[in-house]
């Protein structure tokens, strides 16, 4: 079985999803590749930003409900989801950010790499990692970064764990991680692949609380493989290793499966087929509202419960208002 060739996307928790585009489309260039509908809660938005066509390995997700309350970080979350930005590129986001009136953490160095640290506006925790590997994606041609600065995809992800080894094994046994080291009480895994999306942090934090799912929080992370028989593979293997592993689910841009690790953190695998121009042509992504075949008939009474929202002006435009 091939391993796990990364992280494919992770789907998060908002509150207003004008304030939600705002920040991830105009300020952070992430491109809304589609918006559609949670398929359980159709009066609620299902927004995708990923880089131009919404490659494996740039995907964030969000529910946006308006009225949810603060979730609050704890064990058993993803507690950061990190970008990679070139090392030329951190002065340019420093700034960026701070014109944009977010407020970065001090520069950390983590396993020799430089991390700007800050939260969206939810207080989720989103963190910028510094590294010039390879990164396959497509630049967003349209988008308000300027194509040196772009973010490059993700760097990876911090699970905040009462106890590391449980979702350790689980990465390195069943999903093909390797083990890349430790400083301090944060573990790192890196994926078997040269590419985006590679590193998972596991920090270590016994005996502090477990969080509580709002808005800001990360819902799951999903993981990648190619095709349909793959995933059976996994699927068959996991269940064989003891996890309680979901049927397959039609999620329209891609097939998934979803487990918890020991830790808590709820893990889904997804196929990177059939991708998010399967209902929309690349120039007109996230332009439209779609809608699974299934929710087709109720189309006026769901567009007229969800919030407009614009993806222009941009914050720049705004503020020059
Ligand atoms: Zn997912």
């Amino acid at each position: 079985m091939k391993p796990i060739q990364g992280m494919h996307h992770i789907t998060a928790v908002a509150g207003d999803p004008q304030a939600n585009v705002d920040f991830y489309h105009n300020l952070l260039g992430q491109r809304l590749v589609k918006k559609t509908v949670n398929f359980d809660d159709p009066g609620t938005y299902h927004f995708y930003f990923g880089d131009e066509i919404g490659t494996p390995g740039t995907i964030l997700t969000f529910f946006p409900w308006r009225h949810m309350a603060r979730g609050r970080r704890g064990n058993g979350e993803v507690a950061a989801t990190a970008y990679t930005v070139g090392t030329a590129s951190v002065d340019y986001w420093r700034q960026r950010l701070s014109e944009q009136g977010v407020i970065a953490g001090e520069t950390e160095t983590r396993f020799g790499a430089e991390v700007i640290p800050f939260q969206d506006p939810e207080g989720m925790i989103v963190e910028l990692v510094a590294h010039d590997g390879r990164a396959t994606f497509r630049p967003w041609q349209d988008g308000p970064i300027p194509a040196e600065h772009m973010l490059r995809g993700f760097f990876g992800a911090t699970l905040w764990v009462a106890e590391a080894q449980g979702t350790a094994e689980l990465l390195t046994r069943s999903l093909g991680f390797t083990s890349a080291g430790q400083e301090g009480n944060r573990f790192r895994f890196q994926a078997a692949s040269d590419d985006i999306g590679l590193t998972i942090d596991l920090l270590e934090r016994p005996g502090l609380p477990y969080g509580s799912l709002g808005s800001g929080s990360v819902h799951h992370i999903a993981f990648r493989t190619t095709d349909d028989e793959e995933q059976a593979q996994y699927l068959q293997a996991l269940r064989q290793d003891g996890y309680h592993v979901s049927p397959v689910m039609d999620r329209q841009y891609f097939h998934s499966i979803y487990f918890r690790a020991p830790s808590g953190v709820l893990f889904e695998i997804a196929t990177d087929a059939p991708g998010f121009s399967y209902d929309e042509a690349v120039a007109e992504l996230g332009t439209h509202l779609k809608l699974p075949p299934w929710l087709e008939a109720q189309r006026h009474d769901i567009e007229r419960r969800l919030p407009p929202i614009t993806l222009k002006p941009t914050i720049e435009d705004k503020n020059n208002d």
